[in-house]
């Protein structure tokens, strides 16, 4: 095989043993590599109603089949599991060396299972699997716990890390690669943490090859060039910090747990005011020409005096600043940071965080429930509230679980301010102020991610989304094929074609890819995910919105904005979405469907 190993490395932690399994040449061209044979692989092994911090869950550490090549912009990997935070199936993209280390040592995939009786880290090198001793990492933070394996391990190892978040199974806990990213959305963390796993370590030496190098290597050159000749482009200069004043312009920008979509003050979280404070570092994905990973200056709230570096997105802008009603960057960064270190991910902290000063300020919590006041603009008790949340302290533990467990609990009428489809918290672009996004993160597989497919329009939803939905789908499809490949979502700067990461497929690997097959491909992968999550017991009923964005805006460019039309074009929306998925009304796909799509075999 050319770009491809043709074997996954499969780990027993309850008895510490391995093993690799061969896969055909047949099941990679049909599911690819990341989140495509993330898929299959998780729907083949997992039963229904597996507990996800059970033991019998499993962990996918993927690569695809462009890892380990010499490409651009190939420096991440994809994490799949089942969600502790929506109980159904989860990709989570990273950043970091870890998929072309995995991928070096000659496997695609690194696939966990069991649970270790003590604390562990897995010790990838070449062929050969160490399971370390972890407890002396054990309740340390990403950044500490980072340093300290590189301290142990061979040079040049790619490092993953849970904090005492994952540790303490919180369903919002993320795994840290390299200090500076994320597997963010969905609590892979505390998968790792119900198996005992601090993290994971690996070294590899193989080489790859090529199906096709002259036509991989001229892709490279195009793609460099096209980077290299921009000029006068914010996002090189600050990655996605920029997207503060895109989002506020558009009126899309998180205020005050969703009550708006424009944050007054949002000027002191953009780059003019900010970038006094960047240190110059980018800690970027190996492989990258953009650099999107800037670092800022900051003091770490849990040792006040000490420098530190935060590297914020935009997401987290969006929901620990204005989502909090914090306009004060050195705060956003001291939150991202702490974020980090205990490993939670900063858009469900920061929505569950807004959720409970909304909550307060509206006296449904009280006090003393809390432990103290929390209102929104004050950072120190949103730091307190973050500890509390990581260590499952107090109204921590009830928060742990997010926004749609946390408003089940309390009632009292705060499921209006859960903000979330799925059980997922909502990404920081408000869709009042874009046609056609509420039903993306309605129909999204994991929740309501922002990377799950965008409309191609910049129109307000003061029209039915209906005439948009198909470039809803065509951008999905691409958007499967990319975190399949694995390629970084912000080649869209470049911007890569879809032509062109079909090019890169059937270069590296020697596949036949066409834009046809491109469409297949994401129809296949959706639809597998959907029979998963079917499993798991979702109905059309949670293809929905929450009541946050019914509501219409007031305020800013987004005024007089909802959702959808009425409730009557979201529904006739969401029957064309299933019709072109090949889904019956109730959004089961059909017989028909499963086989043309091949995936009748796996699909019993
Ligand atoms: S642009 Fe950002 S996320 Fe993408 S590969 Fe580069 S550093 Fe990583």
């Amino acid at each position: 095989m050319n770009g491809w190993n043709g074997r996954i490395l499969w780990v027993d932690l309850t008895d510490k043993r391995s093993y690799t399994e061969s896969l055909p040449l047949d099941t990679y061209s049909t599911f690819v590599g990341g989140k495509g044979l993330g898929a299959y692989l998780l729907y083949r092994e997992l039963k229904p109603e597996t507990d996800p911090l059970g033991s019998n869950n499993i962990l996918l550490f993927l690569s695809g089949p462009l890892q380990g090549l010499p490409g651009v912009m190939i420096g991440r990997w994809t994490l799949v599991t089942k969600s502790p935070l929506t109980g159904l199936f989860l990709d989570s993209h990273c950043g970091g060396p870890l998929g072309r280390e995995i991928k070096n040592t000659g496997h695609d995939a690194l696939a966990i299972r069991g649970k270790s009786e003590t604390p562990t880290t897995l010790l990838l090198e070449d062929d050969k699997v160490s399971f370390v001793d972890a407890e002396y990492l054990w309740g340390k933070g990403t950044q500490e716990a980072t340093r300290l394996l590189h301290d142990s391990s061979p040079k040049n190892s790619a490092v993953y890390v849970i904090g005492p978040a994952g540790e303490n199974l919180v369903p919002m806990a993320t795994g840290c690669c390299e200090l500076a990213h994320q597997t963010g959305r969905g609590g892979a963390g505390a998968v790792l943490g119900s198996k005992n796993l601090k993290g994971v370590v690996a070294r590899g030496t193989k080489k790859m090859s090529v199906a096709n190098p002259t036509t991989f290597n001229s892709l490279r050159v195009i793609i460099s060039k096209r980077w290299n000749d921009k000029t006068d482009y914010g996002f090189k200069d600050y990655g996605t910090a920029v997207l503060v004043e895109v989002a506020n312009e558009r009126g899309q920008f998180p205020t005050r747990n969703w009550q708006n979509t424009f944050f007054e003050g949002y000027e002191s979280l953009t780059p003019s005011e900010t970038e006094k404070w960047m240190t110059g570092n980018h800690l970027s994905c190996p492989h990258c020409i953009i650099r999107c990973t800037h670092s800022y200056k900051t003091e770490d709230p849990s040792n006040p005096g000490t420098e530190v570096e935060s590297t914020p997105e935009y997401e987290t802008y969006g929901l620990c600043g204005g989502n909090l009603g914090i306009n004060d960057a050195q705060s956003v960064f001291k939150l991202n940071y702490l974020a980090d270190d205990l490993g939670l991910d900063t858009i469900s902290t920061g929505s569950v965080i807004g959720f409970t000063m909304d909550a307060f300020e509206n006296g449904i919590l009280n006090e003393d429930e809390i432990g103290f006041p929390i209102r929104f603009g004050d950072v120190e008790s949103a730091l307190k509230l973050m500890r509390k949340i990581a260590f499952r302290k107090g109204i921590g533990d009830l928060l742990a679980s997010g926004v749609r467990s946390a408003a089940e609990r309390i009632g009292r009428g705060s499921e209006k301010l859960a903000v979330h489809v799925k059980g997922l918290e909502t990404a920081a672009w408000d869709p009042r102020g874009k046609r056609g996004l509420g039903l993306s993160y309605a129909t999204a597989d994991v929740g309501s991610s922002h990377l799950r497919g965008w409309p191609q329009t910049t129109d307000k939803p003061d029209a039915s989304a209906l005439d948009v939905i198909e470039s809803m789908v065509t951008e999905r499809d691409t958007k499967i094929l990319t975190d399949s490949l694995i390629v970084c979502h912000f080649t869209w700067h470049f911007p890569l074609s879809r032509e062109e990461k079909v090019q890169l497929l059937n270069s590296a690997t020697g596949v036949q890819y066409d834009d046809n097959l491109v469409s297949l491909f994401g129809q296949r992968i959706e639809t597998l995910i959907r029979l998963f999550n079917i499993n798991e017991g979702i109905t059309r009923n949670d293809d929905s919105l929450p009541p946050r964005f019914w509501e219409t805006e007031t305020i800013g460019p987004s005024k007089g904005m909802r959702s959808f039309i009425d409730q009557n074009d979201f529904e006739r929306s969401l029957d064309l979405y299933y019709e072109l998925r090949g889904w019956d009304k109730r959004g089961v796909p059909t017989r028909e469907t499963i086989r043309k799509l091949g995936l009748d075999s796996l699909v019993s």
